[in-house]
């Protein structure tokens, strides 16, 4: 049995997507799942969880640097919180998985394990504020929060438990608040750009789709390569109905009592399930070089006779680019050949590659291989430190500009029930079409397909028309719908 097929991707992205997912995840060493039993439940390993603390490294920078403070609340959630807000009660109830028992003694009230965390934060907001002095209040926690699906595992895109941030603030205005959920989407459409190598769409869900109680909620989706959508951050403006449930009030300016207007906003580790499937191919796991653990591998190729001169170089190759600020790998092993490291490296997603043999060393160069398309790149060791940087440059804009053609491409105009369910049928990604605002148009699409509105641009006022009509029912047309299938 040779080793090399254990360790190499034996499904195919682009005709198995979902069993090759499956195998990326496990091969390069991401996540197992959860021990029998407990389905939906997943083990994130140390390269997994790498990925992780590097998006909550650049959210959280990004968050402090907008008056944003971490905080952290229990795990549970008294019902009668629980019962406060009536829509949360209604949209999370059959998800919520229930403590009832405290050791031996059963508990007098249940507790509810967090599906999201309004109902515990919003009651300690209004003992925080009293005055218009108090405002903006905004805290986010970093935790994990459950939510009891009965659907199939797919780790980071759809698991019982997962990784999540949760920001909740309080302002004084109803257009602060917009301000504030604004603010926080954009931040989530800059992680993954700049992180992730993901261009996404900005918009609003449709109003029968908002988070349970909100005014609005505002989504960045990311449409993956197999033509579904991944709705990959959410942004809640609140309004009132919080603040009104949990009495989160302040005296204004003349005293008055009002109430505040409250926002929330969540990134979870879906992004990482985002990543890992938009970059990655039949090798393995690719990585933009902004995120991968290790950015360069060098392998040393060497014969007997030339082992002490290349490793030698090779070792001094590492150690610039580490002083350089490099995230750099030197894999020295003499038990593995340089074929068996290249597919092992590139199977872990390590961007670019560094080959050293007796021709670089008697050049005084490096041969630097780029993970996502092979190409190989011939430069002078000098400068190795300033020359990779440019190279990490390069392999960015390259998947990034494959993930934006990819998305390009997918965004087709449809007017009627048979053109939207035969353009996404036949080619999946978005199809936009004029659309009334009920969602009994929405059924029609959503039964035979599993495909739904997964947004509304923002600035629907000026895309619709004043004499276009929904697709679907013919009635005037208020919104430009984005049908697609999703994750
Ligand atoms: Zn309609």
């Amino acid at each position: 049995m040779s080793s090399e097929q254990d360790l190499g991707i034996t499904e195919s992205k682009q005709h198995n997507t979902g069993e090759w997912y499956a195998e990326v995840v496990k091969k390069a060493g991401l996540a197992n799942y959860g021990p029998d039993g407990m389905s939906g439940f997943i083990v994130t390993r140390p390269r997994g969880y790498a990925l992780w603390e590097a998006i909550q490294q650049e959210l959280d920078s990004k968050f402090k640097a907008t008056g944003v403070q971490n905080a952290y609340f229990p795990m549970f959630i008294p019902e009668s919180y629980l019962e406060r807000e009536k829509d949360i009660v209604e949209g999370f109830d059959p998800e919520v998985a229930w403590v009832t028992h405290g050791g031996h003694d059963e508990l007098e009230e249940r507790l509810a394990v967090r599906p999201t965390s309004e109902s515990i934060i919003a009651p300690y907001m209004a003992q925080w504020v009293r005055s218009h002095r108090d405002l903006p209040l905004r805290v986010n926690q970093w935790c994990s929060v459950v939510r009891w699906e009965a659907t199939e595992t797919k780790p980071f895109f759809r698991t019982k438990e997962f990784l999540w941030q949760e920001g909740h603030t309080a302002h004084e205005t109803h257009d602060e608040a917009w301000d504030e959920t604004m603010t926080r989407l954009d931040q989530y459409a800059e992680l993954y750009e700049d992180l992730l190598a993901i261009p996404v769409l900005k918009g609003q869900k449709p109003g029968h789709d908002k988070f349970p109680g909100a005014h609005k909620t505002t989504t960045v989706e990311a449409l993956m390569p197999d033509g579904k959508s991944v709705q990959a951050g959410t942004s809640h403006h609140l309004g009132t109905s919080f603040a009104e449930a949990f009495d989160i009030t302040f005296s204004d300016e003349d005293e008055e009592t009002q109430p505040a207007h409250t926002t929330s906003w969540g990134l979870s580790w879906r992004a990482l399930g985002a990543l890992i499937m938009t970059h990655s191919d039949d090798q393995g796991l690719v990585l933009p070089p902004t995120i991968a653990p290790e950015q360069v591998v060098v392998v040393p190729i060497w014969q007997e006779d030339t082992k002490d001169d290349v490793l030698d170089y090779a070792d001094g190759v590492a150690d610039d680019l580490a002083d350089s600020g490099v995230r750099v790998e030197l894999d020295d092993r003499d038990e593995r050949n340089p074929g068996f490291k290249f597919n092992e490296w590139e199977l872990k997603g390590v961007p670019v590659r560094i080959e050293i043999g007796p021709h670089e060393v008697e050049d005084d160069e490096v041969t630097i291989i780029h993970r996502p398309d092979g190409e190989s790149i011939t430069a002078d060791r000098d400068d190795i430190g300033e020359t990779i940087q440019e190279q990490f440059d390069e392999v960015y804009a390259k998947l990034y500009a494959a993930a934006e053609e990819n998305l390009d491409d997918s965004v087709r105009d449809a007017d009627s029930r048979e053109e939207i369910l035969g353009t996404l049928g036949q080619h999946g990604g978005y199809v936009k079409a004029p659309w009334c605002g009920d969602e009994e148009c929405e059924d029609p699409i959503k039964e035979p397909l599993a495909a739904e509105i997964v947004m509304c641009p923002f600035d629907d006022e000026e895309t619709v028309g004043d004499d276009e009509t929904c697709a679907i029912c013919g009635d005037d047309a208020t919104q430009t719908a984005y049908f697609a299938k999703n994750y």
